[in-house]
């Protein structure tokens, strides 16, 4: 057995194969993969085969879509049928509030090219008269979608793998890893049968990768453990049904192809057609979490015992759907278990806090996405960089704050919401609350209504008593819509707060911090008391994080970027600074997020609310221009609260963030409430703050920026100093300008706005895509902003953004279409 390879690739399901193959086909001819059983015998071989390209999520549907293209190539390439079969796939609706849910998924779709049809209920009852449909009230379908049999593309990709080189050893378990500075020693022990179950035998080896990916599936906890990381993929139970023949279908079969996968997202379940029967796929309540600590030895190619009670609800409302299954009995079932992860995304991407280690684990989707998971995996490990931002899959977008009890009671939600509707302001309820601010109670207390990101809790918005945001929530306007335009208003006119509390903060110091920072970020550096936007860089010149940096001495700055992300941007800080202490010195990287507290006070009577509080020689001019200028931070006193004061404000308003130390919060709070009833201060959300943000033009990560795009591309020139070296500088030049970064206003339909997914035409042509969108109080109409071809961003340009299966007409407008010249931001007094 060999034992020095390039990639060493753990766990012969899908996904690990698809890993394999696509390492080699991307040109790395020394990939071995392991499997500690056979290939397939996790969650693999017992999956229906289901391929749905729908999907919320702009990189999984390019995931899927990308598995889906590559499965139909396979059997030319290996010569391995891979049992695909085009059926396509019939997503029924049975409200008009799920008509808006596909119609909003659908612009996603088209933003990724992915091919669909509206159809009547009438169309359905032509061309599918098995089913249903005087209860619907439409359906889209996706005639490029389908089932596939899992094993069969599993065993193609193996031999594509082995053709590629590849290795493929089974029955060999990773036990334990050891990192030797610049390689993995993986100490592997050979599995063999006793009495049924598969246990270690005392023969072992050990071997060295450069790289090493884990796609363990179940097992993902041990891997954890044995990593010392911590993994939110934990799975759930998932169950089907198969039924005999039903003699309806039979008989229709006769002189038609097969039938397409049906899907009564009202009703929770998928249908497909199985030899003349049915296979139904329910997404019910009360699915348990399993394996929360281990796989049990004895579980191999297991399922567990069917619990035909807890999926009643769906049998019969398959019933009722396709009427001719009354009076089929059932053949077959199976109940095993699926990975998930918390927001139900997989953990695609570097390990935390580990080199050359990837994970490639919590696949709900496994076959679905495995082989758009092993090419963007593939990409990133041999190039550095995938081709589409992969920031919703990383792993590291969780944090070591996260536990067990956690992972699973979040995925077992994670579950039951997968047929759910998918509304864009929905806020999942389990394991909440869970990270506060200090003030949360407070702001409760007031009406907030909290959204979480990362497990932190932060005003979405606030409402007056007996307000119902689950009531609320919609594709449209929702109900809280209204409190927002209030919000945003209160900061156009005179002065709102914010808790900002759950910025990432980062402190990076010593000797070698201002070389390590001019080269790690894209900006000048600011000079002591300064603050400049910055931008850290991939390699492949793209964007990775974007950074307030405060200089608070020499060698001393305070960084501050996108709330919830602590992890994933310090992660990528810590490894990068490691790599440079021997360049340019020591250097101290400290994660401060949950030390500071963060206020953010805007509007135009900022500097009245704040005087009164301020402990100064000459309170009435501590806040001028003069003593406080735009752009600078000064360490001031509140009462009693000392805080780092930093004059930004992400509104576009006159403003200061207050960083103060995280326990004092409720002091600096309720004198902030005290003090705030004169200039009459509201409290506002993260909802209105988005809204205020665009009709700044300004980029958030997440949405406008990521690593699909250079900060050229975002129209970010001005903070990009090109005078100097900095990391993907000469890739970002390279890339050129595939795309543009603009903000459109929106003539669009009364009751709804865009939410930042909706794609962009000219004509009906698609030339962009929105990430973000809103409604703008100072226009009065709805705001979005996107990424059109470059020859179509100038202002004046007139566009078109499909929302609602309708377009509407949108103009480019000059970058900070509200206070161009930011004369509001810089206002003396
Ligand atoms: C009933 C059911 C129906 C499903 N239907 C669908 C569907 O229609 N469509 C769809 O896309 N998905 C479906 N899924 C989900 C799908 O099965 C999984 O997402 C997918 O199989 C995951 O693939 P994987 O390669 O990540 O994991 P697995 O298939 O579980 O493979 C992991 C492998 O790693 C091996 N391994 C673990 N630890 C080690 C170690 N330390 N050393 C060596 N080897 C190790 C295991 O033995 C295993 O073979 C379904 C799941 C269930 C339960």
């Amino acid at each position: 057995m060999k034992t020095e390879v390039k990639a060493l690739v753990i766990g012969g399901g899908a996904v690990g194969t698809s890993i394999a193959y696509h390492l080699a086909r991307a040109g790395w001819d020394d990939v071995m993969l392991i499997e500690r059983d056979e290939l397939t015998s996790g969650s693999t071989w017992h999956a229906a085969g289901l391929l749905p390209l729908f999907n919320m999520s702009y990189a999984s549907t390019w995931i899927h879509k990308y598995s889906v293209d590559f499965y139909k190539t396979l059997e030319a390439e290996t010569g391995l049928d891979a049992g695909f079969f085009v059926v396509g796939n019939l997503r029924m609706a049975q409200s008009d509030t799920r008509m808006d849910e596909y119609m909003l998924y659908a612009s996603t779709a088209e933003t990724c090219g992915v091919p669909y049809e509206w159809l009547s209920p009438r169309d359905i009852r032509d061309r599918w008269p098995l089913v249903r449909t005087d209860d619907l009230k439409g359906a889209i379908f996706h005639p490029t979608d389908g089932y596939i049999n899992p094993a069969d593309v599993t065993m193609a990709m193996a031999k594509g793998a082995r053709q590629r080189g590849v290795v493929i050893e089974r029955r060999w378990q990773a036990d334990a890893f050891r990192w030797t500075g610049d390689a993995w020693d993986v100490t592997l022990t050979k599995m063999v049968e006793k009495g049924g179950n598969l246990v270690p035998s005392d023969e072992q080896v050990v071997i060295t990768a450069e790289h090493v990916v884990t796609a363990s599936g179940n097992h993902a906890q041990r891997t954890a453990r044995m990593l010392g990381i911590k993994m939110p993929a934990i799975p759930v139970e998932h169950q089907y049904v198969v039924t005999e023949p039903d003699p309806a279908l039979v008989e229709w079969r006769k002189d038609n192809p097969q039938h397409p996968v049906l899907r009564d997202a009202d009703a929770k379940w998928y249908v497909r057609e199985e030899r003349g029967g049915w296979i139904l796929g329910p997404y019910e309540r009360g699915a348990p979490a399993r394996f929360e600590y281990d796989v049990p030895e004895s579980f191999r190619a297991d399922l567990f015992p069917l619990d035909l009670e807890r999926i009643e609800e769906e049998y019969m409302s398959m019933i009722h759907r396709i009427p001719s299954s009354e009076h089929v009995g059932l053949k077959d079932d199976f109940n095993g278990p699926i990975c998930y992860t918390p927001d139900g995304n997989p953990l695609l991407g570097p390990a935390p806090g580990l080199r050359n280690m990837w994970l490639a684990e919590g696949f709900s989707f496994g076959i679905t996405a495995a082989g758009g998971a092993g090419h963007y995996l593939a990409q990133m490990m041999v190039e550095g960089e995938a081709g589409i931002d992969m920031a919703s899959v990383d792993p590291r977008r969780y944090g070591p704050w996260m536990t067990t009890e956690y992972a699973a009671r979040k995925n077992e939600e994670s579950y039951e919401h997968v047929y759910l509707p998918h509304f864009p302001d929905e806020e999942r309820p389990a394991c909440r609350p869970l990270r506060t601010s200090p003030a949360y109670d407070r702001q409760k207390a007031r009406g907030a209504q909290f959204g979480q990101a990362n497990g932190w809790e932060r005003p979405n918005y606030y409402a007056p008593e007996g307000f119902s945001d689950f009531d609320s929530r919609s594709f449209r306007r929702g109900g809280w819509w209204q409190y927002a335009v209030e919000e945003a208003r209160a900061i156009r006119d005179g002065v709102g707060l914010i808790d900002a509390t759950a910025f990432a903060k980062h402190v990076v110091k010593g000797p070698g911090a201002t070389q390590f920072l001019d080269w790690f970020t894209c900006n000048r550096l600011p000079k002591t008391g300064r603050i400049t936007l910055t931008y850290a860089l991939t390699s492949a010149g793209t964007v990775r994080t974007e950074y307030t940096m405060v200089r608070l001495a020499e060698n001393e700055y305070y960084l501050i970027s996108a709330g919830g992300w602590a992890e994933y941007d310090g992660d990528f800080l810590r490894k990068a600074a490691q790599d440079k202490i021997g360049e340019f010195g020591y250097i101290e990287v400290q994660d401060v997020t949950t030390q500071w507290g963060v206020l953010a006070i805007a509007g135009p009577k900022s500097r009245e609310l704040l005087r009164p509080l301020l402990r100064d020689a000459d309170p009435d001019s501590a806040l001028s221009n003069k003593r406080f200028p735009w752009l600078s931070t000064r360490n001031i006193e509140l009462g009693m609260c000392p805080v780092r004061a930093i004059r930004v404000a992400y509104t576009g308003e006159l403003g200061w963030e207050l960083h103060h130390p995280i326990e004092m919060q409720n002091y600096l709070w309720d004198r902030l409430m005290e003090a705030g009833e004169a200039p009459g201060l509201r409290l506002v959300g993260g909802r209105a703050q988005n809204w205020l943000r665009q009709e700044k033009s300004y980029r958030a990560f997440g949405t406008e920026l990521g690593r699909d795009v250079t900060p050229l591309e975002a129209d970010l020139v001005r903070f990009v100093d090109q005078s100097k070296e900095f990391h993907g500088k000469a890739a970002m030049n390279e890339t050129g300008i595939r795309v543009k970064s603009v903000t459109l206003l929106i003539d669009g339909p009364d009751d709804a706005d865009p939410w930042g997914r909706e794609v962009i035409c000219e004509g009906d042509t698609r030339v962009g895509r929105l990430t973000s969108g809103g409604y703008s109080v100072a226009f009065g109409k709805s705001i979005g902003m996107g990424y059109v071809r470059p020859d179509l961003a100038a202002p004046g340009t007139r566009l078109q953004v499909k929302m609602l299966n309708r377009f509407w007409p949108a103009e480019v407008v000059a970058e900070s279409p509200y206070d161009p010249g930011n004369e509001r931001i810089r206002r003396d007094g």
